[in-house]
């Protein structure tokens, strides 16, 4: 579970090429960081893997099976939205649930997950609260709540801190690793900030106008990057 493979995958919009064909390896259990300026590609290509978006060539295989033939909703992935994202007029422990309401699950075995999901993110005692009366972090934190409740074989996340202050993001960085090392599940991170992909990444793919343009572990890309941009872009020092 959690094996996700690229071959020759592009996508244009109308006659606009945004991702040449390209091709990527991510696998089950690896921390992986999409890192790359504003409108190099990254949103796209993580649609593309959620199915948000249909490729224009290639294929994505998850866990070795093609995915042309597998809707959003059966590929095992789950998307993690920014906090924004929550519904307002619902507690946490309802928005935490939501997507088990709609894959019609029972309601102690839901009940089961969610408790669990908020152990995990120790959300136990704000259950009953609204996103409204929660603090930035909490929102993020229910978000990620309802994709764990989900039991994706790999979280998605695209840029889920850029609406949070400096020291929150430090804080939830943390957070979200401490995620992974507890859940050992394929994470898939979308963010624009070098400093959070040298941090969390076990492997970082660094992009440029739709191009991998190198990938690597945060060592390797620091020690040997492959070009100018990747050295300026990772800030080290050739
Ligand atoms: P990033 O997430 O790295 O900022 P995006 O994946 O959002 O970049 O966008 C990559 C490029 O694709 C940009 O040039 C953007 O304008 C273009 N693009 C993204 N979505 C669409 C769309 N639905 N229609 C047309 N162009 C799009
Ligand atoms: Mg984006």
């Amino acid at each position: 579970m959690g094996q996700i493979t690229l071959k020759g995958v592009r996508k244009a919009f109308g006659d606009v090429e945004v991702i040449p064909p390209l091709d990527l390896e991510i696998n089950e259990g690896e921390f992986v960081v999409f890192v790359g300026p504003s409108g190099c590609g990254k949103s796209t290509l993580l649609r593309l893997i959620a199915g948000l978006e249909d490729v224009s060539g290639g294929e994505i295989e998850i866990n070795g099976q093609p995915s042309s033939d597998l809707p959003p909703a059966k590929r095992g992935l789950a998307m993690v939205f920014q906090s924004y994202a929550l519904y307002p007029h619902m507690s946490v422990r309802k928005n935490i649930a939501f997507p088990l309401k709609m894959a019609k699950l029972d309601a102690a075995a839901a009940k089961e997950k969610v408790d669990n999901a908020a152990r995990i993110l120790n959300l136990t005692d704000y259950l009953d609260r609204r996103p409204g009366q929660l603090s930035g972090g909490q929102r993020q934190r229910v978000a990620i709540g309802r994709a764990i409740v989900r039991e994706p074989a790999a979280f998605l996340f695209d840029e889920p801190l850029s609406n949070l202050d400096a020291a929150l993001r430090v804080n939830m960085r943390l957070e979200i690793s401490e995620l992974h090392q507890k859940l050992k599940t394929t994470m898939i991170y979308v963010t624009h900030d070098q400093v959070e992909a040298m941090t969390m990444a076990d492997k970082i793919v660094v992009l440029q106008a739709g191009r991998i343009e190198q990938v690597g572990s945060p060592l390797e890309l620091y020690r040997s990057p492959r070009n100018k941009f990747v050295a300026g872009f990772i800030g080290s020092p050739k």
